[in-house]
């Protein structure tokens, strides 16, 4: 059995307003889901060429934010950043150091946002998953560069879109975040799908794909790590990515094994976000139903 007091979070996933949006939080809540951590995205079809344009994109993450929380009463937190991939596309349109510039602006903005309490952490922020132009990678690392210190001088985690990482890997992105003087225990790498031991990550917190086999691999180690779906609520792309029910599924799945199972579960759930985000996720949800 899933203890009452047990919030279940769902650290990454996308809604969109012209999607299933409300309707995939209503299967997350009515699966035993509790809290989701709503990463912004691009919504037009396009990037963004102007920082009003990526304000508009915020805006339209925490409005969707706020409908879930009244419509569906689970706590909803925003994870607020221009997309790496951005300014690939950006480049040929705006010049490359142009394109560097809005993102930065962007990034500056979501640190605002930080600050106001409308975000809690910057993301996703990052580097490409597949090769580019050296001129252009070299543009995403100051990009990526940047986002690490926003994210140092707002004190607020990060939410680290890359390729799946091994030990070498996570080295290297803690190596980078020190570098800009950000603790490696605020950089989670989204999307992981290899579990790599505790003692080979350099402090990293992963969010781990919630597939069945990663989440019982990951289960009995220590924390903090996080489950996600990275849902995209995209109709074009039907199981692109996990269904948004998935996190409370499992939850329920691993909770039928046992208490000692059961018990693990307060660490993706509660303990990391208290280590990593400062913030403890409560169940029943203040403000909730
Ligand atoms: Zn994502």
């Amino acid at each position: 059995m899933l203890p009452a007091d047990l919030p279940i979070v769902d650290h990454h996933c996308h809604l969109h307003p012209n999607g299933e949006g409300v309707g995939a939080a209503r299967r997350f809540a009515s699966a035993g889901g509790s809290h989701l951590m709503l990463a912004t995205q691009n919504y037009t079809g396009s990037t963004p060429d102007t920082l009003d344009a990526y304000r508009s994109q915020f805006q339209t993450t925490l409005d969707l934010a706020t409908t879930i929380r009244r419509e569906v009463g689970i706590e909803v937190r925003c994870v607020m950043a221009p997309y790496p991939i951005d300014l690939i596309h950006a480049a040929p349109r705006l010049g490359l150091e142009s394109a560097v510039d809005l993102q930065t602006a962007a990034l500056d903005l979501a640190g605002r946002w930080v600050a106001e309490g409308l975000a809690v952490a910057l993301g996703e922020v990052g580097l490409p998953h597949f090769p580019v132009e050296a001129s252009l990678q070299a543009a995403t690392e100051r990009v990526f560069d940047h986002a690490l210190g926003v994210a140092r001088d707002r004190d607020c985690p990060v939410v680290v879109h890359s390729a799946d990482l091994d030990a070498a890997g996570y080295r290297a992105l803690a190596e980078r975040a020190r570098r800009a003087g950000l603790a490696a225990g605020r950089v989670v790498k989204h999307y992981a799908r290899s579990v790599v031991p505790a003692s080979e990550r350099a402090e990293i917190p992963p969010s781990v794909l919630a597939r069945r086999e990663l989440v019982n691999e990951v289960l009995a180690t220590p924390g903090p790590w996080f489950l996600e779906t990275d849902f995209l609520d995209d109709p074009a792309r039907p199981g692109a990515v996990l269904d948004l029910a998935t996190v409370p599924r499992r939850a329920a799945a691993i909770a039928a094994r046992g208490a000692e199972d059961t018990e693990r579960l307060w660490v993706p759930f509660v303990r990391s976000f208290e280590q990593v985000y400062g913030w403890r996720p409560e169940r029943p949800v203040p403000g909730g139903p």
